[in-house]
């Protein structure tokens, strides 16, 4: 809190401008009729110091800037922009006992469930096959597998995995869904996996792996040659949830052997991904920029004052974070 009595947000990335946070922002707080400075840091990678650190309230986050936490001793929510918290747990100062929040939005499940079943319905009907035809305008027809005869794993069944395999079961895939725990109600037509134990079965001979998960200790490296070499030959690859759920060099050798034919990425552990990466040139590799599925301002602002006020109560936050757990 600044001496004029105004709740201190600050906004904080090391690579995105946080800008089209402020609005939103200040919006909300009007609308609730509470005081608010923002204050953002220059996107920058390295930190030289933040004026006035100890009146911010409230830090709202993307990849903050690391060594961010004890220049801001008072501090008391740390909000993700995004439904990870990958990103604010990597830094080693992050205060064991700050309030972590992060987003959970039912539009952000929708974008996803949009980019996960377009990108399994491209791949079962073999969209690229027929991009390649057409240019050569060539004519034929290529086998039609029925989706009740393709199955595809969901890693992670949270809220936005379980909103894709609902709508992927619903078109008539054979849906199988991988969490840490046990479903506490079963999705209809989706066959549920949980834990180490689960994992075998969850894999065993997929046409398409979607990789939903939270990247945690447990789930790097979860898309390794072990985990490849369990799915049907010529699998597809889904990864919507970070770079380091995949082990590169793993995938690469899957896909030139034909394990895997198609990879279709949005994360990757340096982003924007290099010019000089192999992705880029790799056949059977489809890459987007990490936008399968984007939260809006609005909403982000929104949860960030709910968060906040919950704090000041003493309440547990909407969408809460388990350390102990990692997301
Ligand atoms: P949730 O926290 O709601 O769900 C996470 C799921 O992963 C849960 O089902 C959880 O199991 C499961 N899980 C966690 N650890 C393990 C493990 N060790 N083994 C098996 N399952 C595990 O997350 P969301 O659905 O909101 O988001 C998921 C991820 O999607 C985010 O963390 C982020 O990485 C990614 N994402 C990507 C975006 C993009 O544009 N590419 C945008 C937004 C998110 P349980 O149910 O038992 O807790």
């Amino acid at each position: 809190m600044n001496a004029r009595g105004e709740t201190v947000v600050l906004l904080a990335s090391r690579g995105l401008d946080m800008g089209y946070m402020r609005a939103p922002l200040q919006s909300v707080f009007d609308q609730a009729g509470l005081p608010l400075e923002l204050r953002q840091l220059a996107p920058t990678p390295t930190l030289a110091g933040v004026a006035g650190g100890e009146e911010v309230d409230v830090a709202l986050c993307w990849e903050p800037p690391l060594g961010l936490w004890p220049q801001l001793p008072r501090v008391r929510l740390a909000q993700s922009v995004g439904a990870g918290v990958d990103h604010l747990l990597e830094d080693a100062t992050l205060p064991p006992d700050l309030t972590l929040g992060r987003i959970r939005d039912p539009h952000m499940a929708s974008g996803m469930t949009a980019y996960v079943v377009g990108a399994v319905t491209a791949g079962h009907r073999q969209r690229a096959a027929y991009a390649r035809q057409q240019a050569q305008r060539h004519w034929q027809e290529l086998p039609v597998v029925p989706a009740t005869h393709y199955t595809v794993g969901i890693a992670g069944m949270g809220t936005l995995g379980t909103r894709c395999a609902q709508v992927l079961a619903a078109i008539g895939y054979q849906v199988r869904g991988w969490s840490r725990s046990a479903a506490a109600t079963p999705l209809p037509g989706c066959t549920h996996h949980a834990g180490e134990a689960g994992r075998e079965a969850f894999l065993d001979r997929l046409d398409a792996l979607v990789c939903l998960l939270p990247l945690t200790a447990q789930t790097e490296g979860f898309v390794n040659a072990q985990s490849l070499a369990a799915l049907a030959p010529g699998a597809h690859v889904i990864n919507v949830g970070r770079g380091l759920h995949v082990v590169e060099a793993d995938l690469q050798a899957a896909l030139a052997s034909g394990q895997v034919g198609l990879a279709t990425l949005d994360s990757f552990v340096q982003e924007p991904l290099p010019q000089d990466h192999p992705w880029w040139r790799t056949p059977g590799v489809e890459i987007t920029p990490h936008i399968a599925t984007r939260t809006s301002p609005a909403v982000i602002a929104a949860q960030t004052l709910r968060h906040w006020l919950q704090v000041q109560a003493g309440q547990p936050l909407d969408a809460a974070v388990d350390r102990t757990q990692g997301y």
